[in-house]
């Protein structure tokens, strides 16, 4: 381990400054996504030289940056997503946080961005998180959004590893709905392969700034279309990868006449979603179908629609949780996917149990108290 491994990151050391002046908690009624933040923020700094700085939770405030910061320049960033929920029982809990904190640490590592211990890291966005509880009002929907970021510091217009950069974390309360007020219950994704959102090789696999900054063009264009969020495709074959910031699922009949739930796999170009993981492991346990990790191209999912061996697709992601898709346009031709009696749909239980473990609704090692 050279200063990179360094572990000054200690939750012990965690300084608090509290805000002097804490806003009135706004109404978070039709507020957008993530436009709203806490009072408070936790900063750590790292410099090659000397590792990782004192954890600080300070009042919210804006960074002061040099301008010439390879954060800026070459998207030398990366962050993660992950929620809090409060449960009826009025306490707050975080799902698998581990797996963002292990996630966090692929992109830094990715990036050339300084890694950290994990459990101390997860340590002070518990504190940060505990101090700002009352952001978290108790309905089901309602959610604490936290985004850890990590980002290239150095004042040089170097295209190198940076010798410092700043780690921190933000907090921005929700009701829980993503997308606009007024979107239709399943989505409408536009697949359309002139746009590439991740590639073998690449950094699709790793959160990184700059593979979202680089697909909202297409994100617009999808809206001109009439539809919500991109279908990604990649390939000579047109393989079905991700929708819009999802995972997806396909769950059918397969060529073979099995149920199947599946998903693409993880071959560097699709995202490792806690989501995902989750619905995977959840149900493989419950064994009501075969659950695959397999390539779906856009052929295949036409010849299911054809024949009516599609249930249904959907995505799967922090944000959403899971979200039905109704309709996919593809060469000027909608192709309606099935939704039908939502009760007996996969999905419907898949979001029944994940909510039920997030709001302590029945017990789960994936739920972590703050
Ligand atoms: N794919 C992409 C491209 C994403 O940005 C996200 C959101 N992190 C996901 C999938 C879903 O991941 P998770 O379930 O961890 O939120």
């Amino acid at each position: 381990p050279g200063p990179n491994r360094t572990t000054v990151d200690r939750a012990v050391d965690l300084t608090i400054e509290l805000n002097p002046e804490c806003q009135t908690k706004p109404d978070l009624e039709g507020a957008p996504f993530g436009s709203i933040f806490t009072d408070h923020m936790l900063s750590i700094e790292w410099t090659l030289a000397h590792g990782w700085q004192t954890p600080r939770i300070t009042p919210f405030r804006n960074l002061s940056l040099h301008p010439a910061c390879s954060s800026l320049h070459y998207a030398i960033q990366l962050f993660e997503g992950m929620k809090a929920y409060r449960g009826a029982d009025n306490r707050l809990r975080l799902f698998r946080p581990m797996l963002n904190m292990d996630r966090m640490v692929r992109s830094a590592e990715r990036a050339c961005l300084p890694v950290f211990d994990q459990v101390e890291l997860m340590e002070c966005i518990r504190r940060l998180v505990e101090l700002e509880s009352e952001w978290i009002s108790q309905s089901d929907p309602a959610s604490l959004y936290i985004r850890p970021t990590l980002i290239g510091t150095e004042a040089t217009l170097g295209v190198k590893r940076p010798s410092r950069a700043l780690l921190y974390v933000v907090l921005s309360p929700g009701l829980g709905s993503y997308f606009s007020p007024g979107a239709p219950e399943a989505l409408a994704l536009w697949a359309e392969p002139k746009y590439i959102r991740a590639w073998r090789g690449g950094t699709g696999d790793c959160k990184m700034g700059g593979n979202y900054g680089a697909s909202i063009a297409a994100q617009y264009e999808a809206a001109e279309q009439g539809c919500q969020q991109v279908l990604w495709l990649y390939g000579d074959d047109q393989q079905i990868t991700e929708a819009g910031t999802m995972n997806v699922f396909l769950h059918w009949i397969n060529e073979n006449g099995v149920e199947e739930l599946a998903t693409p796999p993880l071959d560097g170009i699709v995202l490792p979603g806690v989501t995902r993981q989750s619905i995977l492991e959840l149900a493989r346990e419950w064994g009501q179908c075969k659950v695959t990790e397999r390539y779906l191209t856009m052929a295949d999912l036409i010849t299911g629609l054809k024949v009516g061996r599609v249930r249904e697709l959907f995505g799967s992601g922090t944000a959403c949780l899971v979200c039905p898709v109704g309709r996919v346009l593809y060469q000027g031709e909608n192709l309606h996917i099935p939704c039908q009696d939502s009760s007996g749909l996969l999905s419907t239980r898949l979001t029944k149990e994940l909510k039920d473990i997030q709001y302590g609704r029945i017990p789960s090692d994936w739920a972590i108290l703050v």
